[in-house]
């Protein structure tokens, strides 16, 4: 049994998910949760933010998120792509930083303007 708290709307409903029973999920208080906590238990996913260095002054770090959620397990290695980027200005909310993590859909981009 593993337990979470759903986080899809503010009611935390208290959710356990039962992986030896196909992984059947109670204490939902609505559908969005035992879907929430069937991917939880099975695939759990995250969107990363975190920053990177610029060649800038006045902004030498720009914030970067990925564009779609990516398995939990591959944040850390996703993070330690980051240390090597370093942009140079114009930058654009929404240029891509690092393009296909691990060669899939995800990218990193940038989540604000720095122009110099
Ligand atoms: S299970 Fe439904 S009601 Fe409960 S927190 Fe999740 S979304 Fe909200």
């Amino acid at each position: 049994m593993k337990e979470y708290i759903c986080i899809i709307c503010p009611r935390g409903c208290h959710l356990t998910v039962d992986e030896e029973n196909n992984y059947a999920v109670t204490g939902n208080g609505c559908l969005r949760g035992e879907a929430y906590g069937r991917e939880e238990a099975m695939h759990p996913t995250r969107v990363v933010t975190s920053s990177v260095r610029v060649r800038s002054r006045k902004h030498p770090r720009c914030p970067v998120k990925t564009d779609i959620a990516i398995a939990k397990s591959d944040i850390w290695k996703a993070m330690h792509l980051l240390d090597d980027v370093e942009l140079v200005p114009p930058v654009h909310r929404g240029d891509i930083v690092i393009a296909s993590l691990f060669g899939g859909e995800a990218n990193f981009i940038a989540t604000r303007d720095i122009d110099k």
